[in-house]
């Protein structure tokens, strides 16, 4: 091993390798990596911990796990396996959750210093966390295809996980989906909640009908008229639902085309204000869809593998009324077992990948959107990106070179590293931060005493949802307490049976008012904050403004005129919630992008984002992208975050010349 073959590394370094303890977050596709860098540089007292048992599909790049230990525990065998490569390293494993409330600041105390290597952004923010509080330095890594970085973090000097925004989701507005789509992703994230509407758990967010409400329609009373006259034609603009419709007419394809994509189409015609300036859609007639393909001959399309052939409209059809009654079927036999049951929208189920494809395309058509290949489709709908061996290898290869900079205590070299997907003018595919990233003053987790504003409606929210969505899922707290300030009033205790009383109270009536301040408190992750309640009249359901909103600065709430476009919700789905730890500057986001630099710098920072935990399928990555007014700035103002279960929205995968990117491993 490097440290015990003398001249590799100097004294100083051989003497801290073999002293140091470490811990490593994480045994995929980074962690397997780490873990075999580690031994084979001479670290000798190595603890790893994962969740995850071994899929078959983690077998193509993490190399210490192989066929035979498919179902086990991921940790485990990266042990038994890293053992090989030298039997006198300890190596403890656990398999288990970080945010295991056996892991607490003790824990953390013991190691030198802590590598992540994670795959979702609820178990990075509490590793941050647990740093921060333990004051051990943290190496935070991240790939997403051919990206990837590494970052130190390090209390009082360097940036923490959440100092800085996390890049948005890139949600569409409802009416765009529903009335006005023009890209082919607004067809997918459509046909993808048709989906759910038919066959899924039904979410009203997800409407898929004609929406009667766009402002863009507003005065337009022809839309209104249509509903009137037609209400009691088919009942095809009715106000029920989609479901129950479809239900009713026993999922007969033909009727369901019809509604969808003929009738449904028509009444969006009737909204003339809306073609004013748009090319208008074009309903389908179930019995004469076209059988060209645009840009080939007719039988051109049918060669070559059957995702990726360009599918005619008849074909769409034809593949749409396959599995129309497959899904019906299966999702019949789930209502034998249990009436709330309900099918799940998977890329890989091939009768819910070929409905959307057939649907997608078919809506595509219609709106004069370029249509794209089945394999196109499942790309975009799952969101995927190719999780890359050789990008895990050369980032797991960074964070050793970079834990061997932490035990030579020269935390000022250890600038984040970024790896491109192509060289840069230098000839560079890891781009060096020029300096270390100082912490954000502002930030609510690693400020002195950190303190946020929320806003949200006292008279509707419960306390039940301040501590799911707001504490736990927004701010990734693992077992809050909340005391109002002033009162000494506990309303949310982590203890049970204390407070469950409260779980269904609305926040006025236990005495969060406007103007409360609650101390908020996390004993697991030795984390308090002060939170300043402002109320904020809950938007109307179907408004794409967030229910509630999170800032560092109670000021941001305060209405702003030139900066609102960052501070335009992103989603509809009423979990949405918008996080501004810094001030924010008006008019940044445009500046900063005519700004960004043409140059070799990382301009990429930050900008990482990570896949749902739950998808534990880490041979993909789940990829969000950010409006693309947003910047890469370290001082980007505010982001728009999602829920961490948010997976069934479509985001788009910038191609790699945006600014955009995320990470998994
Ligand atoms: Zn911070």
């Amino acid at each position: 091993m490097a440290a015990a073959i003398p001249g590799i590394f100097s004294d100083e370094l051989r003497e801290a390798v073999l002293a140091s303890k470490v811990l490593v977050v994480g045994a995929g596709g980074i962690g397997c990596e780490i873990l075999k860098n580690l031994v084979l540089s001479g670290f000798s007292d190595i603890e790893i911990i994962d969740l995850d048992t071994i899929d078959v599909s983690n077998l193509n790049r993490q190399f210490l796990f192989q066929k035979q230990h498919v179902g086990k525990s991921k940790a485990a065998v990266a042990r038994e396996t890293a053992l090989t490569f030298n039997p006198d390293v300890k190596i403890v494993h656990h398999h288990d959750s970080i945010t295991s409330t056996e892991y607490g600041i003790t824990y953390f105390k013991r190691f030198s210093f802590v590598m992540n290597a994670l795959d979702n952004r609820a178990a990075r923010n509490h590793v941050n966390r647990m740093c921060l509080a333990a004051d051990i330095p943290l190496i935070e890594s991240g790939t997403a295809g051919y990206d990837g970085q590494v970052e130190l973090i390090k209390k009082g000097l360097t940036q923490c996980y959440e100092c800085t925004p996390k890049v948005a989701a890139k949600t569409f507005p409802g009416c765009t989906i529903r009335n006005t789509p023009s890209e082919p992703i607004h067809c997918i994230v459509w046909a993808k909640h048709l989906f759910n509407q038919l066959f899924g758990e039904e979410d009203p967010d997800q409407d898929v009908s004609p929406d009667t409400a766009d402002p863009e329609a507003a005065g337009d009373t022809a839309g209104e008229e249509a509903l009137q006259s037609k209400a009691n034609d088919k009942g095809n603009v009715e106000r029920v639902s989609t479901r129950s419709w479809a239900q009713a007419n026993h999922y007969d394809s033909e009727k369901l085309f019809t509604k969808l994509f003929h009738d449904d189409i028509k009444y969006l015609l009737s909204m003339d204000n809306l073609w004013k300036k748009r090319r208008p859609p074009t309903p389908l007639d179930w019995n004469s869809l076209p059988d060209g393909v645009a840009g080939s001959s007719k039988d051109g399309g049918d060669t070559g593998l059957r995702d990726q052939q360009q599918w005619s409209i008849a074909k769409c059809g034809a593949v749409f009324a396959e599995s129309v009654k497959k899904l019906s079927l299966d999702f019949e036999a789930c209502r034998q077992k249990s009436k709330t049951d309900h099918l799940v929208w998977d890329k890989d189920d091939t009768a819910a990948m070929d409905f959307v494809a057939s649907c997608a395309n078919i809506r595509a058509h219609i709106f004069g959107i370029p249509e794209k290949t089945r394999f196109d489709i499942k790309s975009m709908a799952g969101n995927i990106i190719p999780a890359i061996a050789t990008t895990n290898a050369i980032i797991a290869g960074v964070v050793v070179l970079h834990a061997f900079r932490v035990l030579l205590n020269k935390l000022e070299d250890c600038k984040s590293v970024y790896l491109r997907p192509k060289m840069n003018h230098k000839n560079q595919l890891l781009v060096p931060e020029k300096c270390i990233n100082a912490p954000n003053p502002k930030c609510y987790v690693c400020a002195k005493t950190p303190t946020a504003a929320l806003a949200a409606d006292v008279t509707k929210m419960t306390v039940k949802q301040l501590e799911d969505i707001v504490l736990k899922a927004g701010m990734n707290m693992v077992a809050p307490d909340v005391m109002i300030d002033g009162k000494g009033i506990v309303v949310i205790s982590s203890e049970e049976g204390e407070t469950e009383e409260n779980n269904d109270k609305f926040l006025e009536e236990v005495g969060i008012v406007d103007g409360a301040i609650l101390s908020v408190d996390d004993f697991l992750q030795n984390y308090s904050l002060k939170v300043t309640v402002v109320h904020r009249d809950k938007p109307a359901p179907n408004s794409d403004e967030p229910e509630f909103i999170i800032t560092a600065d109670a000021d941001d709430l305060k209405p702003k005129e030139e900066n609102n476009v960052l501070e335009k919700p992103s989603t509809s789905n009423g979990q949405s919630m918008e996080i501004s730890p810094q001030k924010s500057d008006p008019g940044s986001a445009h500046k900063r992008k005519t700004e960004s630099p043409a140059d070799d710098t990382p301009s990429k920072k930050r900008k990482i984002e990570f896949s749902n935990g739950s998808d534990s399928d880490d041979d993909i990555c789940v990829v969000e992208s950010e409006p693309d007014n947003n910047s890469a700035g370290a001082s980007s103002s505010s982001i728009k975050r999602k829920q961490v279960d948010d997976d069934d929205d479509c985001f788009i995968v910038d191609d790699e010349n945006s600014d955009v990117y995320m990470a998994t491993q």
